[in-house]
């Protein structure tokens, strides 16, 4: 059947509404029966969908190009290669996560056993951006189905090509009253929204993680908010300038800047500013050439709203390297921006493209203050050699999460929790913590019967309290 891909246009507003709310039932029924309570089913789909991505690994790379432009490197290394080391991951550990796990008991209950069940919710509703369409929606999938859940997925409609083949894979291998996908933009993602799930997964804009979670509040469904924000690069001076360089500038202009955990912005320490700008304008040539456009490891903007709103960044300051644009082809150069303050447009907002403002500092108390100041990141990057400067700064700063030296590579590791803290999210996932993210923790005691002291019933009388 065909049905499990839901399109939108105003004609068919209402059909949809209805299809969306069949849909939703389907699944509750399908989950009540209790099929996906069993570990063996729920291995037999991981192992399916992993088959699936195999086979299409290249309609996938195919896809993101035809989207965005997104390199064949990156469309593998950080989305079909990514989501495929976290489902290797969760086959491998599903029996242990999925265990009850026992705790020590309260002397009080003796006799007693105590477990934590991890339970899954039900109907869980996965909502996708368009800059990583295909890993962002997958891995919490992932989790979804590792933990026992049904489940709908919501891919953005703004990279439809990977979007279509993402519903086509899943509509071949799944029965939609189990995972289903529903195509189509914000005026669908509402009519999903309206329905009553078990848990809800966005990620996206902090602005349309509000009217997530507010449409969640009505039925008091549980959210995870994968936000974004403005995420620092710190550089002291004692820092090793060439590798800060290297590592800011493949993170920043990865994916043309369009990932959440982007540098977003430069903090630079005075003394060694112009040589790091220097060094980082000299990485843009060794990495993309005289002229990026021609690179073919160099991604394009995703549509003419974002690619306008970045055009509009480049007067702001002084262009050190890049500058260029061309519209017909959403082309942004990789840019380095000097001269910027805290009151230009650019570092007022989430850049999210190719564009690095550079600002700079005297010492790492004001470093901190800026970003102390300033809505909590989804990310932190600090570069030093130096353990004093290190402790200072994970101290004093709240952040989603980070890289001392590096960029972007914390997001490798699936033991590190993934997500936000504030207006950059809530709740975290990857590896063992989306298990636990999509499991309720259902705790039980267990009570002896051999003992009943007649203590705690009334009548009470003169005995002491017990606690
Ligand atoms: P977005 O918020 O515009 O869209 C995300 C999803 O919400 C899409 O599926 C879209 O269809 C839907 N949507 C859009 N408007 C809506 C509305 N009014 N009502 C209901 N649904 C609506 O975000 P985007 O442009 O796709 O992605 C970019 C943003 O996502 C950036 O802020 C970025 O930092 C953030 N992001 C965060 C992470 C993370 O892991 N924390 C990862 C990637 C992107």
């Amino acid at each position: 059947s065909h049905t499990n891909t839901i399109r939108t246009s105003p004609a068919t507003a209402e059909t949809n509404l209805h299809r969306i709310q069949a849909l939703v039932k389907k699944q509750r029924e399908f989950f009540s029966s209790g099929h996906t309570l069993d570990l063996a089913f729920r291995k037999e789909r991981l192992r399916e969908l992993q088959h699936t991505i195999q086979e299409h690994e290249q309609d996938l790379m195919d896809a993101m190009y035809a989207d965005f432009h997104k390199p064949e490197m990156e469309a593998f290394s950080t989305e079909i290669g990514f989501v495929e080391l976290e489902l290797k991951l969760v086959l491998k550990n599903l029996q242990k996560w999925a265990k009850p796990k026992r705790v020590k008991e309260s002397l009080l209950n003796f006799p007693s056993r105590s477990y934590i069940h991890s339970d899954p919710f039900g109907v869980a509703l996965i909502i996708g951006p368009w800059n990583y369409p295909f890993q962002l929606l997958l891995n919490p999938l992932i989790g979804a189905m590792a933990a026992g859940n049904c489940a709908i997925v919501k891919p953005s409609e703004l990279t439809p090509t990977t979007s279509a083949v993402v519903a086509r894979m899943i509509r071949q291998h799944f029965d939609e009253s189990y995972i289903a996908t529903v195509e189509g933009g914000a005026p669908t993602t509402q009519h999903l929204l309206q329905q009553r799930f078990d848990y809800i997964f966005f990620t996206g804009s902090t602005q349309v993680g509000k009217i997530v979670m507010k449409a969640a509040a009505e039925h008091l469904t549980p959210v995870t908010l994968e936000l974004g924000g403005k995420s620092p690069a710190i550089v002291a001076e004692d820092a090793d300038l060439g590798l800060a360089a290297r590592r800011i500038a493949w993170g920043k202009f990865l994916n043309a800047g369009q990932t959440c955990i982007a540098p977003d912005y430069l903090l630079a320490q005075e003394s060694i500013k112009e040589e790091l700008l220097q060094l980082i304008s000299q990485c843009i040539r060794d990495f993309y050439g005289e002229d990026p456009r021609q690179s073919p490891d160099f991604a394009r903007i995703v549509n003419d709203r974002h690619f306008n709103r970045l055009s509009g960044f480049m007067s702001e300051g002084k262009v050190r390297t890049g500058g260029v644009t061309d519209a017909a082809s959403r082309y942004i150069a990789p840019t380095l921006l000097d001269r910027v303050t805290w009151q230009h447009p650019i570092m007022q907002e989430e850049i999210f493209g190719p564009i690095l403002p550079v600002l700079s500092f005297q010492h790492l108390d004001e470093a901190i203050g800026m970003v102390q100041q300033r809505e909590k990141p989804l990310a932190l990057y600090f570069f030093t050699n130096d353990e004093r400067k290190k402790e200072q700064v994970l101290k004093y700063t709240s952040f989603g999460g980070g890289c001392i030296n590096d960029t972007i590579s914390h997001i490798i590791n699936p033991n590190l929790p993934f997500g936000g803290v504030g207006q950059s999210g809530m709740g975290s996932y990857h590896g063992q913590s989306s298990f636990e993210l999509f499991s309720q923790q259902k705790s039980v005691l267990h009570r002896g019967t051999w003992l009943d002291l007649p203590l705690r019933y009334p009548p009470y009388g003169n005995r002491l309290p017990m606690l």
